[in-house]
């Protein structure tokens, strides 16, 4: 079995007590069976609150009114882990903030940036990720499993992250030609012509590919009405999403206010000054936009081998990259003109928790972007 994980794997550690925003709260964690059928099984002292704070009928962890696991103490450390060690953790806690996606004889382990610590190594790291592999013993059977297009998907990740790390270009264009690359393998699964998917990977490389883009690009940068519509229903897909913490819903009506109520004009002087602000004050954005369209990418395309939904799912990156902006332009305005690291790290972490813990928001998502295809040309940041 071959194992990726990202070459900053290793630097996660939890901070556990001292998190400002533990992981133990505010969403409903699901027992797996095995370890509920240990858990039943616990003898000793902590018998007792263990049975306690099991929703047996519903495999959950029973919360408390403000939504905190009922075995995350008052100091913000697990009783559990406390009392019967870290292997008594159900596969939930153990593997969380690992996420891991699964292929025939592939698994990859990504680090989700749901969790502030992950967010904070992303976000601070300002070479290209580089993905490690290593091989481990076991193999499993995977049925309607198709090994052809997981190879072109993989080849097309490989090259659209090349093409994403690609520093000599402006990050408009990277991202128009990745959409490109996505849009045209996308035509190709439909049609069941997979292998000429190498043709695709060649052409976006080329110098012609990115006159070309850059060319629509600009023809799209123009028309200021069509960005503002595009961008407030791409933001108005977040309200259709399930709701994991009740303050989320605030966020987003503040965004929106500050944003998209006041018409195309404001939203386009306020984008702006922003894009002036942040170039001159925080021209890391532009490493961390990149490290996040990665880590999306990395994190959802090979997905595609199950669904063939290739493209929604790179759009699905963009936009949340997109969104992700959108926010950090409401929180400078609401802050007067001022942003900091922090606050990038807390609007990443806060749009993932919603967005990427709910197998249901996910699917969500990955359907409106099929709905509500944004043409691979159009300009989507500034
Ligand atoms: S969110 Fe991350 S750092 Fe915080 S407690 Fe959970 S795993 Fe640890």
């Amino acid at each position: 079995m071959l194992y990726t994980i990202p070459d900053y794997y290793k630097q996660f550690s939890c901070t556990a007590d001292e998190c400002e925003d533990t992981c133990c709260a505010g969403w409903q964690i699901a027992i797996d069976r095995r370890s509920l059928i240990r858990y039943g099984r616990t003898a000793g002292k902590f018998r007792r609150q263990l049975h306690r704070g099991i929703n047996w009928l519903k495999g959950t962890f029973r919360q408390s009114e403000d939504k905190r696991c009922a075995f995350l103490n008052e100091d913000n450390l697990c009783d559990m882990y406390t009392a019967l060690g870290r292997d008594s953790l159900c596969r939930t806690c153990r593997l969380y903030p690992r996420h891991i996606e699964e292929f025939e004889d592939v698994r990859e382990i990504t680090l989700s940036v749901s969790c502030p610590e992950v967010a904070r190594i992303l976000l601070g790291k300002e070479e290209p990720v580089t993905f490690l592999n290593y091989e481990r013993n076991g193999e499993e059977e995977y049925e309607e499993f198709d090994p052809f297009l997981y190879s072109k998907l993989v080849d097309g990740r490989e090259v659209m992250i090349k093409i994403l790390q690609d520093r000599t270009l402006d990050i408009e264009l990277r991202v128009g030609l990745v959409l490109g690359i996505a849009h045209d393998m996308q035509v190709r699964i439909r049609k069941g012509e997979i292998f000429s998917c190498d043709e695709v990977f060649e052409r976006y490389q080329k110098e012609t590919a990115r006159q070309f883009v850059n060319m629509r690009l600009r023809e799209s940068r123009k028309n200021i009405k069509q960005r503002y519509a595009f961008a407030r229903q791409m933001f108005r897909n977040l309200y259709r999403l399930e709701l994991l913490r009740e303050d989320w819903w605030i966020r987003l009506q503040e965004t929106e206010h500050v944003l998209y109520e006041t018409g195309y004009d404001k939203y386009d002087t306020i984008h702006h000054e922003f894009a002036k602000w942040i170039g001159e004050y925080m021209p890391q954005w532009k490493v961390q936009c990149e490290q996040l369209l990665v880590y999306f990418l990395y994190t959802y395309f090979c997905g595609a081998v199950y669904d063939g939904r290739a493209y929604a799912k790179v759009q699905m990156s963009v936009i949340s990259v997109f969104l992700i902006y959108e926010m950090l332009v409401a929180r400078w305005m609401k802050n007067e003109g001022m942003l900091d690291f922090e606050d990038v790290v807390e609007i990443v972490y806060r749009y993932s928790r919603e967005v990427e813990h709910s197998d249901q928001n996910l699917e969500m998502m990955e359907k409106m972007m099929e709905e509500q295809l944004i043409p691979w040309f159009r300009a989507v940041f500034r």
